[in-house]
């Protein structure tokens, strides 16, 4: 629906946002005309600097849990770990972020993702958890409510599927997914 919110149907309202079951509160306005409640750069900028806050209060909430991703994966994220000298944690981060953060920006790279083979034979193996930042975690949850997935499963498709985007490196797109894991793992 396209409607311009004129400002003489705007009327201050309170509304709420709620994320890792925290719930941010903002007063702002609602379109009478087409009852939008409104999200402004202002309340977007607070709204961030609340959810810092909450991560050093509540740093236990963002926490992903039983993570499934098959046993090759789990055995190549710990060579990329090894290989930069850190632990395999910030394997995952990095492709979560590949997937929630970096490739929405590039065309194709969603859908290079997408496709491929992940769910393979060899057993799966969980990870228990996942310490990840507030932004992610608020991307994952968008999803998770998209789809109809736990914040578990769509973290394990993400992860599963640049890993094995990057394990493979078939083509140029699948090698840049690489690379950008094996940058974010040397930041
Ligand atoms: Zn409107």
């Amino acid at each position: 629906m396209n409607c311009s919110h004129e400002s003489k149907d705007l009327k201050p309202c309170t509304s709420e946002r709620s994320v890792a079951n925290l719930k941010y509160k903002f007063k702002t306005k609602r379109c009478g005309s087409c009852q939008a409640v409104l999200w402004s750069k202002e309340i977007d900028t607070d709204f961030h600097q609340w959810l810092t806050k909450q991560k050093k209060s509540f740093r236990n909430r963002f926490v992903l849990q039983k993570i499934q991703i098959n046993q090759d994966l789990v055995s190549f994220a710990e060579e990329l770990a090894s290989s930069r000298c850190t632990n395999v944690s910030s394997v995952y981060q990095a492709a979560l972020a590949c997937y929630f953060v970096f490739a929405p920006k590039h065309e194709g790279w969603r859908e290079v993702l997408d496709e491929a083979k992940a769910e393979s034979t060899s057993p799966s193996t969980l990870i228990s958890k996942l310490d990840v930042n507030p932004s992610m975690f608020l991307e994952i949850e968008a999803n998770s409510k998209l789809f109809d997935m736990t914040n578990s499963a769509v973290a394990s498709w993400a992860i599963g599927h640049v890993l094995q985007v990057a394990l493979e490196a078939k083509t140029a797109i699948d090698q840049e997914v690489r690379n950008f894991v094996d940058a974010a793992l040397a930041a």
